[in-house]
């Protein structure tokens, strides 16, 4: 016959194995690269609007000049650009990425995003 504490404790050690089993998995784990022109920072991974085209805050807080005339939407865990001043236009016609390893490039502005899924925590350093 089992215990309450028994009880407990297997339910606290099944609970513990399912979080592990889908944290690397899940939306926590990823993380929002965003490259320009020879600098590289990760950005809060959150819905809403990024707009480039000022003083963007990386997942630090630090501040960072960008002034490109580009706007990225984030929604649901995906990214897209909303619109861009580049000739092309190849990076507004990528449209929605949201899985790991996956990038929105712009060629013209030399701006990318990139969904960078390393185990590492970031925002520990
Ligand atoms: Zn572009």
């Amino acid at each position: 016959m089992f215990r309450k504490i028994d009880v407990i404790i297997i339910v606290f050690f099944l609970i513990l194995s399912i979080i592990l089993i889908f944290k690397p998995y899940g939306y926590s784990a990823k993380k929002l690269m965003l490259v320009v022109e020879n600098e590289s920072f990760y950005i809060p991974y959150k819905d809403g609007k990024i707009n480039l085209s000022g003083n963007i805050r990386d997942v630090f807080g630090n501040k960072h000049s960008i002034y490109k005339n580009m706007e990225f939407e984030i929604a649901g865990g995906r990214i897209r650009a909303l619109h861009s001043d580049c000739a092309n236009q190849i990076c507004v016609r990528t449209s929605w990425i949201e899985n790991c390893g996956d990038s929105i490039i712009c060629a013209p502005n030399r701006v990318a995003v990139i969904i960078d899924c390393k185990e590492e925590d970031i925002t520990r350093k």
